[in-house]
Formats: C-alpha cells, sequence, structure tokens
C-alpha cells in the first residue's frame, strides 16, 4: 500500500499563474495511481470534497481558499516518451508533464503539428480536461487515446470518444476522474520547418499577450462568431481597472485579466470579471462566459 503525505492548511496561490487564492484544508501531491486512490479514500473517510488542480493557469482559487482535498497533478506524476513509427511518431505523455515540454519532445523528434502546445502553460493532463488549444489546433487534433483514473480503476477512453468540443472534454462533467496521462500520434516532418513554426508561434504569444503579469491566460471563451477581447475592448474595457487592488484588464490584449504586481485577492479578480461581464452585455449584448474555473467559493 502506498503512504501519501497529506499536509493540511497548503497556501494554494503559489500553484497558480494568478497568484492569488487561499489554503487548502488538505493537500496531496500523488507519484502513482495507489497514491492517488489513497488520496481519494483519505477524502471519503473524512467526507471532503476532492479538487484536481494541474499547473494552476486556468484557475482562479478563492481567497477562503478549498476546503476539502486539493489533489495536485505535476512533476511527480510526469514523464514523456517519444517511439518513432515509420512516418509518425507515437508519443506518451503523463498528465504531470507540462504541455510546453511535450510540444517541445515533438518539435526535437521533428514531428509536425504539436507546435501549438510549445507555449501554453498547462499541465498535460489540464490540456485534456479543457482540451487546450492555439493558433488553429487544439488537443483533439493529435490525442489517441486518454489514460484516467476512475472510483479506483485506470481506465482508457479513445480521443474520438473523449467528447472534445471547444475548451471542453469529457472530463468537464465527470465527477473525480483524474487525467492520468494521453497517447498522440503526430507525422514527421521538416525538422528546420518545425523549429521555424514553434518559433514564430512562441513569438507571435510575447507580442500579443501579457506574459509579464500573472493571468489566467483568456479568461473567456470566444463567444461563436466574435472575440472576446475585441468585445471587451469594444466596451471600452482595455487596461481597465475598478480599483487600485491590482487587478486590471491588460492593456496589452484585453482578453485578459492580470494581478498586476501579485498584489489582488481572488475577490478582486472577481469583481473585476463580473463587471467585465456586465458592460460587455450591455455594450453588444453579449454575454462572456468564463473560460477559467473557479475553486472555492466566490460569494461576494
Ligand atoms: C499566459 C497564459 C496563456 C495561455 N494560453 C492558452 C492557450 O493558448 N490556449 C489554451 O487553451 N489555454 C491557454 N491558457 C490556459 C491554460 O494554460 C490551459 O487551459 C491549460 O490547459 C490548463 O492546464 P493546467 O494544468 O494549468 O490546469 P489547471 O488550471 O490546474 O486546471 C484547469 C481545469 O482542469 C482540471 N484538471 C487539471 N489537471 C487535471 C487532471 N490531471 N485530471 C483531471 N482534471 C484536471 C482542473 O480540475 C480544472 O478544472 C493560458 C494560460 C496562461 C496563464
Amino acid at each position: 500500500m502506498a503512504d501519501i503525505d497529506i499536509r493540511r492548511d497548503v497556501l494554494l496561490k503559489p500553484y497558480t499563474t494568478m497568484k492569488c487564492g487561499g489554503p487548502a484544508a488538505f493537500f496531496a501531491e500523488p507519484g502513482s495511481a495507489d497514491e492517488l486512490a489513497e488520496a481519494f479514500l483519505f477524502a471519503e473517510k473524512e467526507g471532503l470534497p476532492a479538487a484536481i488542480l494541474g499547473a494552476g493557469s486556468n484557475v482562479l482559487i478563492s481567497d477562503k481558499g478549498f476546503d476539502g482535498l486539493v489533489i495536485r497533478i505535476g512533476k511527480t506524476m510526469s514523464g514523456i516518451d517519444v517511439d518513432m513509427k515509420d512516418d509518425r511518431g507515437i508519443i506518451s505523455c503523463k498528465a504531470g508533464s507540462m504541455l510546453s515540454a511535450f510540444g517541445n519532445a515533438c518539435v526535437n523528434a521533428g514531428l509536425e503539428g504539436a507546435e501549438f502546445c510549445c507555449g501554453i502553460p498547462g499541465s498535460a493532463g489540464g490540456a485534456i480536461y479543457m482540451n487546450a488549444g492555439a493558433y488553429g489546433r487544439q488537443m483533439d487534433d493529435i490525442v489517441t487515446e486518454v489514460t484516467y483514473w476512475k472510483e479506483g480503476d485506470i481506465r482508457k477512453i479513445s480521443g474520438d470518444k473523449a467528447e472534445f468540443s471547444y475548451r471542453k472534454s469529457i472530463f468537464s462533467s465527470m465527477k473525480d476522474a483524474v487525467i492520468l496521462g494521453f497517447t498522440a500520434e503526430v507525422p514527421c516532418g521538416d525538422i528546420d520547418k518545425i523549429r521555424a513554426y514553434a518559433d514564430e508561434l512562441r513569438q507571435k504569444r510575447i507580442n500579443s499577450q501579457p506574459l509579464n503579469f500573472p493571468s489566467c491566460g483568456s479568461t473567456f471563451k470566444r463567444p461563436e462568431g466574435y472575440f472576446a477581447g475585441r468585445l471587451i475592448e469594444d466596451a471600452g474595457l482595455k487596461g481597465f481597472a475598478l480599483d487600485d487592488s491590482g487587478a486590471a484588464v491588460s492593456a496589452k490584449h484585453a482578453g485578459f485579466v492580470v494581478n498586476c504586481e501579485g498584489k489582488a485577492s481572488a475577490s478582486d479578480v472577481y469583481r473585476l470579471i463580473c463587471y467585465i461581464r456586465e458592460k460587455v452585455f450591455e455594450t453588444s449584448g453579449v454575454m462572456l462566459e468564463p473560460e477559467v474555473k473557479f475553486i472555492g467559493d466566490f460569494d461576494l
């Protein structure tokens, strides 16, 4: 039997890219499926809810924290294996690996089509959960199979059954399922072209996104027929802040809410998100849907 270390009162702020949020009552970083099972058993015995955290790049955690067990899938459950077969690579990627590391592994092996992964700052598990994507491609273009843990069993689901859609997967509606990894198939290509394209996409991000401030990336999903950033800009909110808390609409890319200097609280960020939704609705009639996932209690 595994012997997992479950810590109490762990501040979650450092585990997120938005750099705000309170503590988890309990916190575990399993290193194996056995330890994961043990963590869930602990939560069940204590009557606690569980929340899964990857690299924390798409979550806003309440200032009150999470009154349950946070299970973080990170470095302790990582690893990437590239197997070259004829004209393609079969890549096995564990959930705790960074998606950028997966993208870089594909680029370095001369595999074409995973370059979009190189600049996304999430884990592989989070990327599957969110069906992460950029520059016209997303995870479901390359993922052939996902391995996950649920109710004590390790299960597999093929990519075409994982109900991938825009920033959504079957896992978005599964309770207490933990993605353990995925397999992707990526065709071979011209390595110089692949490297140049990955560099071009990285540069595009640097040019267009506020990467020097804490954020969750795009705060809102792209509404059908619109761009969230453009709607926010049209509502006069580019660079806008409600107060001097540090929570602001980025002046570089209106689709990003940033936490200037990392001093804003989750409530400050949440208040701004609510305000943006209201204002954009007033000016355009479009109600923006947050892409960011909220963990904990956000009643203001
Ligand atoms: C600067 C910046 C740029 C970004 N650019 C992009 C972009 O171009 N495209 C894009 O799609 N996203 C982008 N994002 C958002 C984010 O990186 C992605 O959504 C990413 O896939 C989230 O992965 P994560 O590991 O950080 O997940 P987290 O934020 O930790 O979690 C997100 C959700 O996934 C669930 N989850 C995470 N891991 C697992 C697991 N192993 N098993 C089950 N559930 C899990 C969590 O419970 C939560 O509901 C950006 C973010 C930032 C900060």
